[in-house]
């Protein structure tokens, strides 16, 4: 059922136009809800809208970087690289949005700045930044994992003269390198993505590094109409094995553990799959690296050698390794970062030995002196998972503050609903598997327009989980992640994983660490129990005259 913009009162919001939004959208209006969605971006896309830096691309794969719910959308596109750039990506959305007429529910570069729970009437009533207001009975955020960007912290950046880009905002139009002394701040994904790419074109870059990161080879090619056909055939398997992997990857974990093969062997095997390229060394290596300190110690050892190799000068090198486990930081992938730092023109500045003083007119003054730059590129990354829920006023049952209820860090159960928002839900929000994203937020997507029919056919008005049950989930994703050697905060990462990277946010685990596959046969068990965890709110029932 298609909706006017100017519709103010609907059956459901949604907020979000990537994949968690797009497929929630869908989902929602195949039921023949009426819904109002919304996007800050000027058309579909979410992350592939605005992180559009050159280099940008996905390191998922590209066969399962796609929606699975549709054979015939399966078949019909085929992306043309392993991991697809962000140009591909954003067409697939569009495609999408375009395939099932999905544009027409959305109201873009509008932002929800507040909504808030109305008990009496039991409806959810939201404001936008151009003065809209919309009420739904349900509320369902696609709000993304890093969509909030972070700006660096140091004073002084208005005064700087040159040009000034964050990845996560960068320009529709094509930034020229050319000659220019370049500055980036950052070696996250986006960081390393694009001090690979720009190398060869700057005058000179010099990369600030706080936290080193382990960056994997990226398994990236072209991919071929044959091997696409073959890919087609071979969905079911394909599909099947993400549901059950982890992070949602198309392959079978492996048995060996890399303690107990022999170091030769081990070398080997470790060689072959930091080949492969990607998430292979995590996954396809061995069964214990994300499990055992000890192992993950030996991929370290391995990995440290290979930056040894790749780096020319010692020093740099060894302050290009990290001191964290392997996975602690989300590893990010790309060819050739490492040996940018060969080249003359580039250089690195060690932010833990000279910290960012301040911005200048010229350039950045660190602790050392002044650098001076044409251009200076924000890779600063994201108030991740949690910070696009506290940029906006969410209030439930009696007032409460989502932001004050969340203070030490999230509460829900599954990572899909939070206790007294009733009717709120959340697609790949806090407390759920960091994995491939949208399989992920298929399944919950999913399972949200399932739990929304569920209710409607049993004449429930609303739900929301128990406090118990949050508070059961919380303990859950605390212990998983205290158990693993990565996650754990004594891995000590600085990682948006748990807020370490934002001053003054709490720290705390803000993902599932479970998997993927077991996230979704928990989610499988809820439904099929007809959502024990749940606070039901009976709808009344007109009685006769
Ligand atoms: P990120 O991983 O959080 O990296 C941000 C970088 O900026 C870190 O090196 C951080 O240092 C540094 N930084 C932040 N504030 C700083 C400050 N005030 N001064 C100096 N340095 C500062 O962010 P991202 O690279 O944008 O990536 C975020 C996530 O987005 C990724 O982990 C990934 O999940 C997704 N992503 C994926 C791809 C892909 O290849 N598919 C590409 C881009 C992004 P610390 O480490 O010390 O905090």
């Amino acid at each position: 059922m298609a909706q006017a913009p100017n519709v103010r009162e609907v059956d459901a919001i949604v907020i979000g136009a990537g994949f968690s939004g797009l497929h929630a959208t869908k989902r929602l209006t195949d039921m023949g809800l009426s819904v109002r969605a919304f996007d800050a971006a000027e058309g579909v896309g979410g992350v592939w809208t605005w992180n559009r830096y050159p280099g940008a691309r996905t390191d998922s794969l590209h066969m399962t970087y796609c929606y699975s719910f549709d054979r015939d959308l399966l078949n019909e596109w085929g992306y043309s690289e392993v991991n697809p750039r962000q140009p591909e990506v954003l067409a697939y959305l569009r495609h999408v949005a375009d395939r099932f007429d999905l544009e027409q529910y959305y109201t873009f570069g509008t932002s929800v700045t507040s909504a808030v729970y109305d008990e009496a009437a039991g409806r959810w009533v939201i404001e936008t930044d151009h003065g809209e207001t919309v009420s739904a009975t349900y509320f369902v955020t696609g709000l993304g994992l890093v969509s909030a960007p972070l700006q660096p912290t140091a004073p002084g950046l208005e005064k700087f003269r040159g040009e000034v880009h964050h990845t996560a905002r960068w320009p529709h139009h094509e930034v020229d390198f050319a000659g220019k002394r370049v500055a980036v701040i950052g070696t996250g994904s986006s960081g390393v993505q694009l001090v690979a790419t720009i190398a060869d074109r700057v005058g000179s870059l010099t990369v600030f590094q706080r936290t080193a990161n382990w960056v994997a080879k990226t398994p990236n090619r072209p991919v071929g109409a044959a091997e696409l056909d073959e890919i087609r055939q071979d969905y079911d398997t394909i599909w099947k094995r993400v549901r059950h992997h982890p992070a949602g990857w198309p392959w079978e974990m492996p048995t060996r553990s890399a303690l107990e093969t022999p170091p030769d062997e081990r070398e080997r095997v470790f060689e072959q799959q930091f080949e492969e390229g990607g998430f292979a060394l995590l996954y396809n290596a061995f069964s214990d690296l994300s499990t055992d300190k000890a192992a993950n110690d030996l991929l370290c050892d391995f990995m440290r050698r290979k930056i040894q190799e790749m780096v020319d000068d010692p020093e740099l090198a060894a302050k290009l390794t990290p001191t964290h486990p392997y996975g602690a930081k989300r590893p990010p992938t790309t060819d050739g970062y490492y040996q940018a730092f060969n080249k003359p023109n580039v250089g690195l500045v060690d932010l833990r030995e000279t910290p960012i003083e301040a911005f200048t007119e010229n350039g950045i003054r660190t602790s050392a002196g002044e650098h001076e730059f044409d251009m200076i590129v924000l890779a600063t990354g994201f108030d991740a998972i949690t910070g696009a829920f506290t940029r906006m006023q969410i209030r439930g049952v009696g007032g409460r503050d989502l932001n004050e209820y969340w203070s030490d860090g999230p509460k829900t159960y599954l990572g899909l609903a939070v206790p007294g928002f009733p009717n709120m839900f959340t697609v790949a929000g806090p407390q759920t598997p960091f994995s491939n994203l949208p399989p992920g937020a298929q399944a919950q997507g999913s399972w949200i327009s399932d739990a929304i029919s569920w209710m409607r056919e049993h004449d429930q008005a609303a739900m929301h989980p128990t406090e118990a049950a949050a508070e059961g989930w919380t303990a859950l994703c605390n212990e998983i992640a205290e158990s693993l050697p990565a996650t754990s905060v004594a891995a000590d990462a600085n990682s948006w994983f748990t807020g370490a990277n934002v001053e003054g946010k709490a720290v705390a685990y803000n993902i599932y660490f479970g998997g993927h596959g077991s996230h979704a046969d928990l989610c499988d068990e809820e439904a099929a129990s007809e959502y024990p965890s749940f606070a039901k709110i009976p709808a009344l029932v007109e009685q006769p005259a």
